[in-house]
């Protein structure tokens, strides 16, 4: 993973990916649009980042962010910070253990005809 930019036809340094790239930072107020407990973070943005690595060069799939926080984007810890968000939801039990209610303990009750 080199967490560099996908841009197959329009490369990273070409006028037209220059030009998208402002759009995309006036167009979020070059504030900082990662999400965080308090909404987004709007640090100064000046980093413009592809949402969804796969999903080209859509508008829709680009976003302003802060230096460190395109950085968490395309390193590991971005990795480690989903997880962790991830973590926060509650845990259900397994559906296998809802089956076993009755073993271990007392036998099934026969079940009436
Ligand atoms: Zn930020």
């Amino acid at each position: 993973m080199s967490g560099q930019w996908e841009g197959r036809a329009s490369g990273r340094n070409s006028a037209a990916w220059k030009r998208l790239r402002r759009f995309i930072l006036d167009r979020d107020s070059h504030r900082c649009t990662w999400p965080t407990d308090h909404g987004p973070c709007g640090a100064p943005a000046d980093q413009v980042d592809h949402i969804d690595r796969h999903g080209g060069d859509d508008p829709n799939n680009l976003r302003a962010l802060c230096r460190p926080h395109h950085a968490i984007k395309t390193s590991a810890e971005g990795n480690a910070e989903r997880w962790r968000h991830r973590e926060r939801r509650p845990t259900r039990p397994h559906p296998g253990f809802l089956d076993q209610q009755g073993v271990g303990g007392a036998p099934h009750p026969a079940t009436p005809p």
